[in-house]
């Protein structure tokens, strides 16, 4: 039986209680009480299929992360620093889809500690202090990784002197387009202008942390060489290289596992969280045993919950599914039909300016123009609303709240597709 409480009442009870900062997502407000793959259910018994959510990665619900979290659950989760079996597999498995080298796991909680673990470790390694990331970069909510995420806000980052932005690769919309012979030489020449912008202030690289789908830019379809360019540039400058998979990784990119690997680069250290355990909260750096060493060499670093039995048996009931199930297969071919789809839409309509990502990971580039590229804010929320009214979920992202993001749990199939583009070209009428 479904929950029975009022939504809008439950609205009010959570603006009386919660702070505003937490703004919830569409004009009504999903009240999901169930889901089973990529379904969810609100108490009136409304489906909706979820085109939104990379936090279930396998599914919402998924049979086996439930049994492997409830056995756990009902067995002992206990110390991190007493033995168990789980944790050692998962970090066997994960490490076994890494690039050589990259062998050593340091469990954490969240995305957020899993990126400001890899800060503290590149400063610690490199003796640097410099921060090199995207314009508009997300990595979480540490104080020090906020500082490194001007996309929380200019209270979020009051332009520290340690943080240098690049030019994000946008060849779209940016100053080198499609039509550019070497946009990626381009673009990336500008990480010449940010090692020298650091150095004026005091401060070599330590980092450069990169989300390599771009999601916070809208999912940027990046030329190719730009981030082994870029990455060449911040290691003779002394920095290491942190890829943040939070979003790209787990095989969502279809072409790839890892978001890097379809980047065409090695890094020093990767960060992941969101979908690694299907909702269940779970953080992961993984490094090489000579950069962790002169970390943990000099810190106990220790997380009273990361890597926890319960939290290491949603994460392998999760990679377990993924690499079963061919989920990263699927992803790149229902992600390919998906954006065919998207973009026989644009032919018949106008605010769609442009249709961007790999696998399940989608961005559709909503304009007022198509010939100016002019972007249209309200023209997205617009159609995200009509399409929550039609029971699909999408979200927006961007610099200018004008990139529909479409990345759904990976089960989402052909079928799903079909579904989701029918309710976008209604909800695209105008
Ligand atoms: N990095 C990226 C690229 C993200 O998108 C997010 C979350 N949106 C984070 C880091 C932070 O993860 P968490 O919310 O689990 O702390």
């Amino acid at each position: 039986r479904l929950d029975a409480v009022e939504t809008e009442a439950l609205v009010k009870r959570r603006r009386a209680v919660m702070g505003r900062n937490l703004e919830l997502s569409y004009a009504k407000p999903v009240h999901a009480v169930k889901g089973d793959g990529v379904f969810l259910w609100e108490p009136d018994g409304t489906r909706l299929l979820d085109v939104y959510n990379n936090v279930p990665s396998v599914g919402h619900a998924h049979p086996e992360v439930v049994e492997a979290v409830a056995r756990q659950a009902s067995q002992i989760c206990s110390n991190t620093r007493y033995l168990h079996e789980t944790v050692v597999a998962y970090a066997e498995r994960i490490t076994r889809t890494m690039p050589k080298g990259l062998d050593k796991c340091l469990f954490v909680n969240s995305g957020s500690e899993a990126n400001d673990a890899a800060w503290r470790i590149a400063k610690a390694v490199t003796g640097n202090s410099g921060a090199i990331i995207i314009a508009n970069a997300y990595h979480g909510i540490s104080d020090a990784i906020a500082a490194l995420s001007p996309y929380s806000g200019p209270l979020a980052i009051p332009s520290p002197p340690h943080v240098e932005a690049l030019e994000p690769p946008d060849i779209y919309r940016g100053r080198f387009r499609e039509d550019h012979p070497d946009a990626a030489t381009a673009y990336a020449a500008d990480a010449d202008r940010v090692i020298a912008a650091l150095a004026q202030r005091g401060h070599r690289p330590a980092a450069l942390m990169i989300d390599s789908a771009h999601t916070a830019h809208g999912i940027l379809d990046v030329p190719k060489g730009w981030l082994a360019q870029v990455a060449e540039k911040v290691r003779a400058a002394g920095g290491i290289i942190i890829a943040d998979e939070v979003q790209p990784g787990f095989g969502r990119m279809g072409a790839a596992f890892w978001g890097f690997a379809a980047q065409g680069i090695v890094p020093d250290i990767v960060t992941m969280g969101k979908p690694m355990a299907n909702g269940h909260p779970v953080g992961l750096a993984v490094t090489r045993e000579d950069i962790l060493a002169s970390f943990t060499g000099r810190v106990d670093f220790f997380s009273t919950f990361g890597g926890n039995p319960v939290s290491a048996a949603a994460a392998l009931a999760t990679l377990t599914v993924i690499e079963r199930d061919e989920l990263q297969r699927k992803a790149r071919e229902t992600g390919d039909f998906f954006r065919a789809g998207i973009k026989a839409l644009a032919q018949r309509h106008q605010m769609i300016g442009d249709v961007r990502g790999s696998g399940l990971m989608t961005g559709v580039d909503i304009v007022a123009d198509q010939a100016t590229r002019a972007p249209s804010a309200p023209e997205a929320k617009r159609i995200t609303n009509r399409l929550r009214e039609l029971g699909v979920l999408v979200g927006i992202d961007g610099p200018y709240g004008n990139v529909l993001k479409v990345r759904p749990p990976l089960p989402f199939n052909r079928e799903h597709a079909e579904l989701a583009l029918a309710a976008m070209d209604r909800a695209m009428e105008i």
